[in-house]
């Protein structure tokens, strides 16, 4: 991706996948990141007072580490909310590190604390650093996704039996025409 040209040209937004909101290049018309909650937040305050055109990317980072780190020093209540309800903090002892490392645990440096989200891939690898509550969460999202994924399978099980039907009734259709053309030969 040839993202840095654009460090220097203005954003958009557009609502993407997952709730999250992309920041586009509005000269390329190029994808360049999700959002942060800070950078919603900074993007917020220029759309307020209609100075929102000419925002660019390179802006809108460093405005919003800025913020971040204002809101750490002003505000930890909102510091923490803004990692979202999907945040789970980890009690890794110092000596672990490299194994949370590994399990792909993220390191927040301002409060020294690691932790992971519930629907990150490898949270299921972070359990013993959770508690209770925070296992069963993810126990739970896991069990959603096996659903999801059974409800697709049995669509597509669907789907393919419909199909080779039809593809039966055409081979029948289309030996049956054989014999007839055979027999007219004959
Ligand atoms: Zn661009």
């Amino acid at each position: 991706m040839n993202n840095t040209t654009c460090t220097d040209h203005p954003i958009y937004l557009k609502e993407g996948k997952n709730n999250f909101t992309n920041i586009m290049c509005k000269l390329c018309d190029k994808y360049i990141k999700h959002a942060s909650q800070y950078e919603l937040k900074v993007y917020e305050q220029y759309l307020m007072n209609d100075e929102h055109y000419h925002i660019t990317v390179k802006q809108i980072i460093e405005e919003a580490q800025e913020l971040k780190a204002e809101t750490f020093h002003a505000d930890p209540e909102s510091y923490i909310d803004a990692f979202g309800n999907n945040v789970i903090w980890l009690d890794v002892h110092y000596r672990n590190k490299e194994v949370a490392k590994q399990y792909k645990a993220l390191w927040e440096p301002r409060i020294k604390m690691w932790y992971t989200y519930v629907d990150h891939p490898q949270a299921i690898k972070l359990i013993e650093w959770m508690t209770q509550q925070d296992i069963d969460r993810v126990q739970e999202h896991i069990l959603q996704q096996e659903h999801m994924t059974n409800i697709y399978k049995d669509i597509i099980d669907v789907r393919r039996k419909q199909l080779s039907i039809k593809r039966s009734e055409a081979n029948i259709k289309a030996s049956m025409n054989t014999v007839k053309h055979n027999n007219n030969k004959a």
